[in-house]
């Protein structure tokens, strides 16, 4: 398998381009590698090439890694599980898949005291997929007022993960509706900053519409393995 660096230049030149196509600011979009399915030599591999954040799915996966790469941030974007809220809010640095209230307060309470505050986005089910988690859109605002009152907790933003097209007006569509949302709630909470949103078959349509963040796996490091 060829080097992911190539790759790395070749995303960043698309998103460069993107951005402007769209008139967004040059670099208001992040790309969040997404190395969960693939072996610790991808990371270390993207280390040496100056990535620091990544993002994970699975804890037990998840600890192993961060063992190899404590100086790096990492991101978790998983489904939310109350038993491993603790192992999370002990070791991630954010968190971008909370979608129940319940789940929101044991992060906080299970915060460690000498750890900043665990950056948060709420998760948007936007399709009413009941394969796909996060909250509604009509019950977003709540969950991240109840976020923001956590002292352990920052709230960042949205986060969604759309029902799978391939068009790119309908990508669009989904992505405009979060992005509404964001702006709405930024006038009544003006620290959140982020809007997560776009993976590998999508992210051009998503900062299209405003993504600040985006999310690559497959894109970036070739298919995942299991
Ligand atoms: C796996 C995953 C990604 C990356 O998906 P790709 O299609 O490989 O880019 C992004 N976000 C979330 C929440 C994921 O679970």
């Amino acid at each position: 398998m060829t080097g992911i660096a190539p790759r790395l230049e070749q995303l960043r030149a698309r998103i460069r381009e993107c951005e402007g196509r769209h008139g967004r600011p040059p670099g208001s979009v992040r790309l969040l590698p997404v190395s969960k399915g693939q072996k610790p030599a991808r990371i270390a591999e993207a280390r040496r090439l100056g990535i620091t954040g990544f993002g994970e799915s699975y804890l037990r996966e998840a600890l192993d890694k961060m063992n190899r790469a404590p100086d790096c941030q990492w991101h978790f974007i998983g489904p939310l599980q109350s038993n491993k809220t603790r192992g999370i809010a002990e070791n991630f640095h954010w968190v971008q898949s909370v979608a129940r209230s319940k789940v929101a307060r044991r992060l906080n309470d299970q915060r460690p005291a000498d750890l900043p505050p665990l950056n948060v986005c709420v998760q948007v089910n936007l399709s009413g997929e009941e394969s796909k988690s996060g909250v509604a859109l009509a019950d977003a605002e709540m969950l991240c007022r109840e976020v923001n009152r956590l002292p352990r907790l920052r709230l960042r933003g949205l986060m969604t993960i759309p029902a799978r097209v391939a068009e790119e007006n309908a990508q669009r569509l989904a992505f405009r509706k979060l992005a509404a949302e964001f702006q709405r709630l930024r006038r009544m909470i003006p620290e959140i900053d982020t809007l997560s949103m776009g993976m590998s078959h999508d992210f051009e349509a998503a900062i299209a519409e405003g993504a600040t963040m985006i999310r690559l796996g497959t894109a970036l490091f070739g298919a995942r393995k299991g």
